[in-house]
């Protein structure tokens, strides 16, 4: 049996999803409701592989709210999670995914005084951060993405934002040692991490994002915000590819220019229908199929019956894990999402 644990976008997603779902009495509640509502399993769900193989699993809704964060709520905001791993562990859940900022608010994985909560001891390896699968699919939307759009990776300019952060290290990674591109931007806040990030690659420059935005051709948006920044679109290169893998999204506003393509950032899209709703209280274009790459790593754990923590603390994604978890992907039926034309 695999988990997912999820959380929603906003306090407004959050009160409309639980009047669609009825649990009326959350839907009229403030944060600090969120902030004290305990975690509910909400979906049960069934997944084919293209082999043949069926497996199940069930979605954990942790009632964690970016917002918590934005509001100093850090506390609460790690109770969410924590007693969201404690839940699916006690519905016997053997590897279960943390999605979006579930993993995130570990700031450096120092979990060990978190060892019990209530009853349950917690065993850190039922749990993944999906980190590994999503960063790998990120990878895959650029090399077959850029081309389609005329956009030659050799002769390009990549900027990532969120460079030093777990996936985009490993997105660095990737693009460093298996893609041959052009020129590298590495855009964070912490000037230090950015530092060791250039000095591990021996390449990459380091920038500000309005500073990289008008010289990228592509950029891949894997920083922890939570919220969305807005950008002018009249800034930045015709054709640009924008690859936006934050949850909540890295762009504010939906950008429509022409010569700006934005895509989906580490969603997979599956051969064949999930047997959930999850994916429809999302947002998904295509609900029964399209899933969050972290989502779809527990799955493929559980389907290869690989119980232990695959993608787990800070920037230790290597590019051997990367391809193992990719090879499972491809065996299993999923897909990176690509631009719709
Ligand atoms: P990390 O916390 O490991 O890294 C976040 C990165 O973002 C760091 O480099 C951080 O550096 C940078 N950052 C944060 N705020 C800003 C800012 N305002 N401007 C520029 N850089 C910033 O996060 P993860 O790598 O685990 O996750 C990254 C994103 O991917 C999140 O939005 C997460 O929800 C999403 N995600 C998507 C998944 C999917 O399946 N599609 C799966 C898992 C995560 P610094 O603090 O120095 O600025």
């Amino acid at each position: 049996m695999f988990g997912l644990i999820g959380h929603l976008t906003s306090l407004e997603h959050a009160q409309a999803v639980a009047r669609d779902l009825g649990y009326p009495e959350y839907a009229d509640q403030g944060l600090d409701f969120w902030c004290s509502a305990p975690p509910q399993i909400v979906d049960h769900i069934k997944v084919t592989s293209i082999t043949g193989q069926v497996i199940e699993g069930k979605y954990v809704e942790s009632c964690f709210l970016p917002e918590m964060l934005a509001t100093r709520r850090l506390k609460a905001a790690t109770r969410k999670i924590i007693n969201a791993m404690a839940h699916a562990q006690k519905n016997g859940i053997n590897i279960t995914a943390l999605g979006g900022f579930s993993s995130i608010i570990f700031e450096k994985f120092n979990l060990d005084q978190i060892g019990r909560i209530r009853n349950i001891k917690l065993e850190f390896d039922r749990f993944t951060t999906g980190n590994t699968h999503t960063a790998y699919i990120i990878c895959r939307q650029v090399e077959q993405a850029a081309p389609h759009l005329g956009i030659d990776l050799s002769k390009a300019t990549v900027a990532v934002c969120g460079a030093t952060g777990d996936i985009g290290s490993a997105v660095c990674r990737w693009l460093n040692a298996r893609m041959d591109v052009g020129e590298l931007l590495l855009i964070a806040r912490d000037r230090d991490r950015l530092n060791h990030l250039q000095e591990e690659l021996g390449r990459g420059k380091i920038m500000a994002l309005d500073e990289a935005l008008p010289q990228a051709d592509v950029v891949v948006w894997v920083a922890s915000m939570p919220k969305g920044v807005e950008i002018d679109p009249e800034t930045l290169k015709k054709p640009c590819l924008l690859i936006d893998g934050g949850y909540p999204k890295n762009m504010g506003t939906q950008i429509q220019s022409p010569g700006v393509y934005v895509l989906e950032g580490g969603i997979v899209e599956h051969a064949l229908d999930i047997d959930w709703r999850i994916m429809n209280i999302v947002n998904m274009n295509v609900p029964a199929r399209q899933l969050f790459a972290c989502f779809a790593e527990s799955m493929l754990l559980e389907f290869e019956t690989i119980y232990t923590n695959f993608s787990w603390g800070r920037n230790q994604i290597t590019l051997d894990k990367m391809d193992l978890i990719g090879k499972i992907s491809i065996k299993h039926g999923f897909k990176p999402l690509m631009l719709s034309t």
